[in-house]
């Protein structure tokens, strides 16, 4: 039977009252304050936990800070924390742009600041990473690598939003190690990079982002999510590829505590689907964490 890793993610934003209106307009996601921030957190972790899987949560460093207590007990039972970064929605910082725009000195300052500001509240430096938007250019990788990260979601195949520095037209689609020279291809680098999954046969000319690209499982978008997990599977069934990874992402807004709520029946119908779906596929559904995925595929291939 071949395994089908799930991996869970969420993207945790920075409430509305830390972000300024020119952050809001580049980036409208994002709770209104952090008791809404832990609410959605929880629910998403505790829903999937309902269903047996474990979560990866990408925190931004004002979340890291204002869900602390939360975060550190959710790790305790097993979520893997990573960093989470719109340069523009920085507290206290004046970027203006995503990830990708910057060259990589600029992007290691950034990095750096806000990784000092996550440890100071979560006790240790984040060894796992995603930018706002899949935003990267090609100095990305090389940089997290040289700050101590030891891999990171980073990317988003066949999304192409130039307005956001986010162009993965041709990407490499299944986890791997990263190349410090060219982000689309794989690498032998120690940095792994473990790319959403993309539904291939469902092109979209404009998904949630605005980007074009294909359908993915962004859990609280209006896609067709059972045929979303239904082409990726059989994606897997064709490709038989060493990390066959479904990974989902989703953001600290959307009330997964509420069974009602649109984003947390979206959730439940994904992994209703995968269990259906991998069943007749003779698949086994496996979650797993980032930090342990990265693990597996250091080692693969070592
Ligand atoms: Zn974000």
């Amino acid at each position: 039977m071949r395994t089908v890793y799930v991996l869970l993610t969420m993207d945790c934003e920075t409430a509305k009252s830390d972000v300024t209106p020119y952050a809001a307009q580049m980036s409208g996601s994002g709770p209104i304050d952090y008791r809404e921030s832990e609410r959605s957190i929880r629910g998403y972790v505790e829903t999937a936990k309902s269903y047996g899987f474990p979560t990866t949560l990408f925190a931004h460093p004002e979340v890291a800070v204002g869900n602390m207590e939360l975060l550190l007990s959710l790790e305790k039972q097993g979520a893997c924390l990573g960093l989470h970064l719109h340069p523009y929605k920085f507290k206290s910082q004046n970027y203006e742009y995503d990830l990708g725009a910057y060259s990589a000195s600029e992007q290691r300052e950034v990095l750096h600041r806000a990784m000092q500001v996550w440890e100071s509240a979560l006790g240790k430096p984040p060894e796992y990473f995603r930018a706002g938007y899949f935003s990267a250019n090609d100095s990305t990788y090389h940089v997290l690598h040289e700050l101590g990260f030891r891999g990171g979601s980073l990317s988003n195949p066949g999304r192409i939003l130039p307005s956001h520095c986010s162009v993965w037209a041709g990407a490499e689609v299944y986890p791997h190690r990263a190349h410090f020279g060219f982000r689309l291809i794989k690498g032998d680098s120690d940095f792994i990079n473990v790319p959403v999954s993309g539904a291939f046969g469902r092109p979209v000319a404009r998904g949630h982002a605005g980007e074009q690209g294909y359908e993915w499982p962004y859990i609280p978008h209006t896609y067709d999510h059972r045929k979303i997990i239904q082409d990726v599977l059989r994606r897997f069934a064709d490709d038989e590829p060493r990390f066959g990874t479904v990974v989902t992402d989703t953001h600290n807004d959307q009330d997964y505590s509420d069974p009602e709520h649109p984003a947390r029946q979206n959730l439940e119908l994904i992994l209703q689907s995968l269990q259906e779906f991998c069943k007749e596929m003779d698949m086994l559904p496996v979650g797993i964490t980032l930090d342990a995925l990265c693990e597996l595929v250091l080692k693969d291939e070592a």
